[in-house]
């Protein structure tokens, strides 16, 4: 056992670390020394809690976290790189519940049964805010995983006054609040339930207002939720490290979501209290007139040959089909054969931020070669050719002009501007959003169908003809 003097500096510490890691991930060079910042952070955090004078059943503890350890392992080797978000909003959903069970938990501890007069009122208000907090990030996390996993339908689910039920929800919440502050002893336990059922369908119904565009702000949000709510367990705890640690990952997650909104020109505001004023709408846009050209792979390698300027924007397809790695080769091939060959990156291309940066480092991409969105739409008009693979809202001319698009005003890569257009995809269907696609249709661009991966390797061959 650690004295409590250690245990506080030890905390300090840790503290560092998580700030240090967060810098670190700030940029893709400097982002594996942050993740392990943050690991050596987290065991420290570990370690001295447990370790600490006030934490009885050690043994329980190491077996769980040993049993815990192992599942972590599994899931994290097993999963997809495209399931990843599916996966953070479940472990979202597990801090919400976390939050809820401490909350309860620590309302019955006869500890704090014991605190009387302004320390009892704090802690109770502590305790109704946590499991708030908690039991709408558990179930709003549960419902983002559903709509990320295509078990719930990724539509906003819209009805109408459910402004005025959510606001009533949150006023008689405050009133349950009123009650459960005021009860002696643990007679207040029936308002903390009741609060709790209204909190947990909040969350959903915050969630199922949301649109599939719209998923990416939710998944941040979410992740700012609940760091709130581990933050909270910290007051409740009177743990000191798990209050900064939360306000980390509140205030990040919030400064992310506030990014993403930015990216996708969509209200912050709009989104926290579950797309209200939302003017997206959830029809999938205007029919759409014009022909689709298709080319064969032999006539996209031909297009690449002749090609001075080659941009690439990769979407979700190119993870689903792992194409980054013969993609990389061709870019090699193509810029040892002196061209121009640049990728262009949409903020929320993909099913996770920074997705397709991941997936392209990971095959050994370099960085000067990936560009943002805004740092190349302009230079798309002096391009030979664009190369779509397997993305199709990020390049949606819909989202420009067409109010009736799920994913009107967001802004997008104008893929249409350059020369040729080359859309590789396996067939005519549209992206998460819903919406159908414009750009398939213009004069300048050509379909060319199958399997990202496959269509790349087949291009490989026939370039080194
Ligand atoms: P989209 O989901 O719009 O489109 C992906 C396309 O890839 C599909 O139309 C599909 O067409 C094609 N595809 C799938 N598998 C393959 C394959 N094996 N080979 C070739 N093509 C394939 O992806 P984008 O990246 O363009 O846009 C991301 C969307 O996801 C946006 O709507 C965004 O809001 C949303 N989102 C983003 C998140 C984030 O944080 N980045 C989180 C949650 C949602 P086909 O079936 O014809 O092959």
């Amino acid at each position: 056992m650690i004295t409590e003097h250690i245990q506080t500096a030890a905390y300090l510490f840790a503290s560092i670390l998580f700030i240090l890691s967060l810098g670190g991930l700030s940029s893709q060079e400097s982002a594996k020394r942050g993740v392990i910042y943050g690991i050596v952070g987290m065991i420290i955090a570990i370690l001295a809690t447990v370790l600490g004078g006030e934490v009885h059943g050690v043994t329980y503890i190491i077996i769980a976290i040993a049993i815990a350890s192992v599942i972590g392992v599994i899931v994290a080797r097993k999963v997809e790189m495209t399931a990843m978000p599916q996966l953070v909003a479940i472990l979202h959903s597990f801090v919400g519940l976390a939050a809820v069970l401490v909350g309860f938990g620590s309302y019955i501890d006869p500890h704090s049964q014991a605190l009387e007069g302004v320390e009892k009122n704090i802690h109770l208000v502590e305790v109704f805010a946590g499991v708030f907090i908690g039991a709408i990030t558990f179930t709003g996390s549960i419902i983002a995983w559903g709509k990320l996993d295509g078990k719930i339908m990724s539509r906003p689910l819209l009805y109408p006054g459910r402004h005025t039920v959510n606001i009533a929800l949150v006023i008689i919440s405050i009133v349950l609040g009123v009650f459960f502050v005021k009860a002696p002893g643990t007679e207040g336990m029936i308002y903390l339930i009741i609060m709790t059922v209204i909190a947990l369908y909040i969350g959903v119904m915050l969630v199922m207002a949301i649109g599939g565009a719209d998923m990416p702000v939710v998944i941040s949000m979410l992740n700012s939720y609940s760091g709130w709510a581990a933050a909270a367990a910290g007051f409740m705890l009177g743990n000191d490290l798990l209050i900064v640690t939360g306000a980390l990952v509140g205030s990040s997650g919030a400064i992310l979501s506030i990014i993403m909104c930015e990216a996708m020109n969509r209200s912050f505001w709009s989104v926290i209290f579950g797309g209200f004023g939302n003017t997206t709408s959830s029809g999938s846009g205007q029919v759409i007139e014009g022909e689709v050209t298709s080319i064969t792979h032999e006539e996209a390698a031909e297009l690449l040959k002749e090609a001075n300027s080659v941009v690439i924007v990769p979407g979700y397809g190119m993870a689903v089909a792992k194409a980054q790695y013969p993609l990389y080769e061709m870019v090699d091939f193509l810029r040892k054969e002196g061209k121009e060959v640049r990728f262009a990156i949409h903020p929320v291309a993909g099913r996770l931020p920074g997705h397709m940066n991941v997936l392209l480092a990971e095959a050994k991409v370099p960085y000067d070669i990936v560009l943002e969105m805004d740092e190349i739409n302009d230079e798309l008009a002096d391009t030979d050719v664009v190369m779509v693979i397997g993305a199709n809202d990020v390049v949606n001319p819909g989202a420009l002009d067409d109010e009736t698009s799920p994913i009107y005003g967001m802004p997008v890569i104008r893929a249409w501007d350059a020369g040729t257009v080359i859309v590789m995809k396996r067939s005519m269907a549209t992206g998460y959003s819903g919406a159908e696609n414009p750009l398939f249709y213009k004069q300048n661009t050509e379909m060319l169908y199958g399997d990202a991966k496959d269509s790349v390797n087949k291009i490989l061959t026939d370039l080194r003809k």
